[in-house]
């Protein structure tokens, strides 16, 4: 009985007090084993396209600059506090998409009918794992719908009333469409149509045969409005796994349905813990064409690159050559990161080594 008693004082208030330390009595033991310093990673962006020096208001600049900041640090704290990559990338894109800022959730950009049309995907690096929703009108937030369709479904890719269908089940806040509009891009709608209504009176006077075509053989007239602003974000978390996510309204003045790169795998999205995270941004019908965020992972897992070689091959080479346009974020495994974009400028931030944020718009 005495050996139990001893054994039982032992185990509750000695061994406890030893391992945990005693502030004053025995000095501050803050751990005993295990890594300091666990390796995590944060990365998001807000688009990339035509985005001069200049072009902004610095109001409007220090708009940008805050929000960025405010999600990459929210994104980091949450891997900070022990959350798994798929929740930080979760927590920010879902912050990005609530912003009216970007192309994502509010802020969404209009399609040709004058209506918000979401797209979005997320993947589990460790598993390989992924969902990916597109054509919306009414979920709020795409990216916990897209999370849904990986974990509580059995599918990957789900679109229109099915997917919204879906969203209800799981109890995903849907608004009506009236939430998504904002004045900014409703003008910028307007402003196309018109454009693209003066152009088609004077194509009618011109012969048929004498249309512009560009190097890659695209009518002029169908080159997309150089403005991008999809969101997306690229996470590791303390157990090593990689996660990417990404965001969007498409396209401004999209037609018949179109889909874009977002939320398909491969293209707009990917990760897998044996390369790299990635989520791009840029002209959807060249990301789908080039299968962009899978094909840097496999130049990475197929030869052993590095993350920024493998991201520049792509973007400053293929999708360059191929005449199409925009930027990646890209994480690999052990914390690296790089962002690779051949437009004018892309919305990015990222946690650099000394756990400080640094928020970039233009090629600086
Ligand atoms: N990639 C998106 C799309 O084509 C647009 C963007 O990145 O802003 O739908």
């Amino acid at each position: 009985m005495k050996k139990i008693t001893a054994l039982l004082i032992f185990c509750l208030v000695i061994l406890p007090s030893v391992l945990l330390g005693q502030k004053g009595q025995f000095g501050e033991i803050k751990q005993l084993q295990g890594p300091q310093n666990p390796v995590i990673g944060f990365m998001i962006h807000g688009g990339a396209g035509v985005i001069k020096k200049g072009s902004l208001t610095p109001e409007k600049e220090k708009e940008y600059r805050d929000k960025l900041t405010e999600v990459v640090l929210a994104g980091y704290k949450a891997l900070q506090d022990g959350k798994s990559s798929v929740d930080a990338v979760e927590i920010a894109i879902r912050m990005l998409e609530d912003s009216p800022l970007f192309n994502a959730g509010k802020g969404a950009v209009f399609n040709h009918d004058g209506k918000n049309e979401l797209d979005s995907s997320i993947m589990d690096g460790k598993t390989l794992a992924a969902g990916g929703v597109a054509g919306l009108h009414h979920v709020k937030n795409p990216i916990t719908l897209a999370r849904a369709v990986m974990e509580k479904s059995p599918h990957v890719l789900m679109f229109g009333d099915g997917a919204e269908a879906f969203a209800k089940e799981q109890k995903i806040e849907l608004v009506d469409e009236k939430y998504f509009f904002t004045q900014e891009r409703w003008d910028e709608l307007q402003k196309i149509l018109k454009e693209e209504k003066e152009k088609s009176e004077k194509e009618k006077v011109k012969s048929q045969n004498s249309k512009p075509v560009n190097e890659n053989n695209v009518p002029t007239a169908e080159l997309p409005y150089n403005k991008f602003g999809t969101v997306g974000a690229v996470a590791l978390d303390r157990n090593g796994n990689l996660a990417a996510g990404t965001s969007t309204g498409g396209m401004t003045n999209k037609k018949y349905g179109r889909v874009g790169d977002t939320p398909i795998i491969g293209a707009g999205t990917y990760a897998n813990n044996n390369s790299c995270a990635v989520s791009g941004t840029g002209w959807g019908e060249y990301f789908l064409r080039l299968n962009v965020a899978r094909d840097i992972s496999a130049i990475m897992e197929y030869q052993a690159q590095t993350v920024q070689t493998a991201a520049d091959r792509v973007i400053q080479q293929k999708l360059q050559k191929a005449g199409g346009d925009g930027g990646v974020i890209v994480m690999d495994k052990f914390g690296y990161m790089a962002i690779s974009f051949n437009s004018e400028g892309m919305y990015r931030a990222y946690i650099n080594s000394d756990g400080k944020p640094v928020v970039q718009i233009y090629k600086d």
